[in-house]
C-alpha cells in the first residue's frame, strides 16, 4: 500500500476509536434519514480527498459501535486488539485459502490452529476440519456431511427419501433454513420440546425418532446446541449422544454462542461428551472476540469433509497434496483468511488467556445474574452457567423499554422470549467488561425508567 494512503487510514481508524470513547452510542436514526444524505450519494465525477475524509467521519460517527462497553445486543462484542491487527493483515495481504500456492503459511497456521483444537476437544487421530463464513454456514457444512453420510448417493442424484433433522425447538433459525437449502424440506425439521431451563428434552427427541422409523423417514442428524440463542442453554451433549449411538444417527454441536468452553479447564463440563459428536462447530467471534467472521468446524471422520467437498478442478488445484490445497475440504471457492487473528490473539494471550476470557465471563455472568436475584424490582429468567442474563425490570414492557433505551441512546440491548415470555435479555459476551461496566448497566436502566415514568405522568 502507498504509504501516503496508508496515514489516510491511520487518520480514519484514530478518528473512530475517539468517537468510541466520546460518542459509544450513536444516535438512534431511521433508514429514510440516511437514504436522504448527500454524503452517501454515488457521484459521477471523483470527489477530491478532503471531502471523502469528511464523508468517511460522518460515517464513523453515525456507525452502531458494537466495541462500546454500552453494547449488549449481540452474540459478539467489544474487541481484542491482538486479533484485529491479525485481521487487518489478512486484508492487506489478501491471500486466498484454496490452494497451498496462494496461501502458503496461511494454509500452516489454519492448520495448526485446527490440530490444536482437535486435541483440545478429543477427536482423535483422523478428524479434520475448516473454516467457515459464519455460524449458519458451519452448521450447514455439518447438514451437507450428515445428509451424504445418511444417503451416500445425494451427492450425485438428489435426495428421493424423508431425511430428518431433530434440533430444539430452541435451537438457531439457521437448521431449518439450511434444511430448506439443501432441499431437505423445513417440514423435515423436527423441533423437538425443551425443558424449562431451555435444554432439549431426550425423552422427546427418543419419542419423536421412533415415530419416523415407524413412518419409514429416515433419521440424518441431532444437532444439540451449546449456548442456545436467547437463553444460552446448553443441550445435554452426553446423553443426547447415546440416543445418537442407539439409532445411528449423526450428531452435529453448534457450539456457535458458546463452544468456545473447551478452553476452560473449569467450563469445559459444558461440553461434556463433546468428542462422542461427529462434528462440532463454534465462533471465535462471539465468546473470544475476535473480529466477524471467525468461524470453524471440526469433524470426527475427515473422510466425510472430502466426500461432501471435494471437487476435482484441475484448472486450480496444481501443486502439492490434498493436506495443504485447504479449497478440497471447503464450502467456497475462494475463501478469505480467517485463521490469522485467532493465531495473533492465541500467540499474544496463550491457551491460559484465551482460558481466562473464558472464565471471566462467566464471572461476569454470575455477577449480573445475581444482582438481579438479589433486587426485587427484577425477575429473572436465567439459569446456571448462562451467559444470556433474562429478566424483566419492575412491569416495564421489556420490549418498550428495550426500544426506549436504543432510541434515547441510553444503552444497546435487546429482548428475547421463551416459551411465551418476554423479557430483556443482557449478552455477557465482551471480555472487556468487568463489574463496573455491568453494574452500570443496571443503574442506566433503573435511572432511566425512573426517567420514563416520569414522562408518563407529567
Ligand atoms: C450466532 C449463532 C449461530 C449463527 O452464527 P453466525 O456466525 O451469526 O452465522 C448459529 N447457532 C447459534 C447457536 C448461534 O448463537
Amino acid at each position: 500500500m502507498n504509504l501516503k494512503n496508508f496515514k489516510y487510514f491511520n487518520l480514519l481508524a484514530e478518528y473512530l476509536f475517539k468517537q468510541e470513547v466520546e460518542k459509544p452510542i450513536a444516535k438512534a436514526r431511521a433508514p429514510i434519514y440516511f437514504e436522504k444524505q448527500e454524503y452517501l450519494s454515488l457521484p459521477d465525477q471523483s470527489i477530491d480527498r478532503e471531502l471523502s475524509l469528511e464523508n468517511l467521519k460522518t460515517i464513523i460517527e453515525e456507525i452502531p459501535k458494537t466495541t462500546s462497553p454500552k453494547f449488549f445486543n449481540q452474540l459478539f462484542g467489544g474487541r481484542q486488539d491482538d486479533a484485529t491487527i491479525g485481521e487487518l493483515l489478512s486484508v492487506l495481504m489478501n491471500n486466498s485459502m484454496y490452494t497451498y500456492k496462494v496461501s502458503g503459511v496461511l494454509s500452516i497456521i489454519e492448520k495448526n490452529i485446527i490440530d490444536k483444537i482437535i486435541s483440545l476437544i478429543n477427536f482423535g487421530q483422523n478428524a479434520g476440519g475448516t473454516f467457515a463464513p459464519g455460524g449458519s454456514m458451519t452448521n450447514l457444512m455439518g447438514m451437507i456431511m450428515a445428509r451424504d453420510n445418511a444417503c451416500p448417493s445425494a451427492k450425485q442424484e438428489g435426495v428421493f427419501q424423508k431425511l430428518i433433522t431433530y434440533t430444539s425447538d430452541a435451537s438457531h433459525y439457521s437448521i431449518p433454513k439450511n434444511a430448506s437449502i439443501i432441499g431437505l424440506g423445513k417440514e423435515n425439521v423436527r423441533l423437538v420440546n425443551t425443558l424449562d431451563n431451555g435444554k432439549m428434552s431426550v425423552a422427546a427427541l427418543e419419542t419423536e425418532i421412533k415415530k419416523d422409523l415407524e413412518s419409514s423417514h429416515k433419521p440424518m442428524i441431532i444437532n444439540a446446541t451449546a449456548g442456545t440463542t436467547v437463553l444460552g442453554s446448553f443441550d445435554s451433549i452426553e446423553e443426547i449422544s447415546k440416543i445418537a449411538k442407539k439409532y445411528n444417527i449423526w450428531l452435529h454441536v453448534d457450539g456457535a454462542y458458546c463452544g468456545a468452553v473447551f478452553f476452560s479447564e473449569k467450563y469445559k463440563k459444558l461440553i461434556k461428551g463433546v468428542e462422542k459428536a461427529d462434528s462440532f462447530s463454534f465462533n471465535a467471534h462471539k465468546m473470544l472476540g475476535t473480529p466477524l467472521s471467525t468461524s470453524l468446524i471440526f469433524v470426527k471422520n475427515k473422510e466425510h469433509l472430502y466426500h461432501s467437498f471435494d471437487i476435482s478442478a484441475e484448472y486450480l488445484y496444481q501443486t502439492q497434496d490434498d493436506d495443504y490445497n485447504l479449497g478440497k475440504i471447503s464450502l467456497q471457492c475462494g475463501r478469505r483468511n480467517d485463521s490469522l487473528k485467532l493465531f495473533t490473539l492465541w500467540q499474544s494471550l496463550g491457551k491460559n488467556g484465551l482460558e481466562k476470557i473464558i472464565n471471566h465471563l462467566f464471572d461476569m455472568a454470575k455477577i449480573a445474574k445475581s444482582y438481579i436475584e438479589n433486587n426485587k424490582d427484577y425477575t429473572s429468567y436465567s439459569y446456571e452457567n448462562s451467559l444470556s442474563i433474562c429478566f424483566n425490570y419492575k412491569n416495564i414492557d421489556p420490549v418498550l423499554l428495550c426500544t426506549k433505551l436504543y432510541e434515547e441512546g441510553e444503552l444497546v440491548v435487546g429482548y428475547g422470549e421463551f416459551k411465551n415470555q418476554k423479557f430483556v435479555r443482557l449478552v455477557i459476551v465482551n471480555s472487556n467488561n468487568g463489574e463496573k461496566e455491568i453494574l452500570d448497566f443496571f443503574k442506566s436502566i433503573e435511572n432511566f425508567a425512573k426517567k420514563l415514568e416520569l414522562s408518563q405522568t407529567s
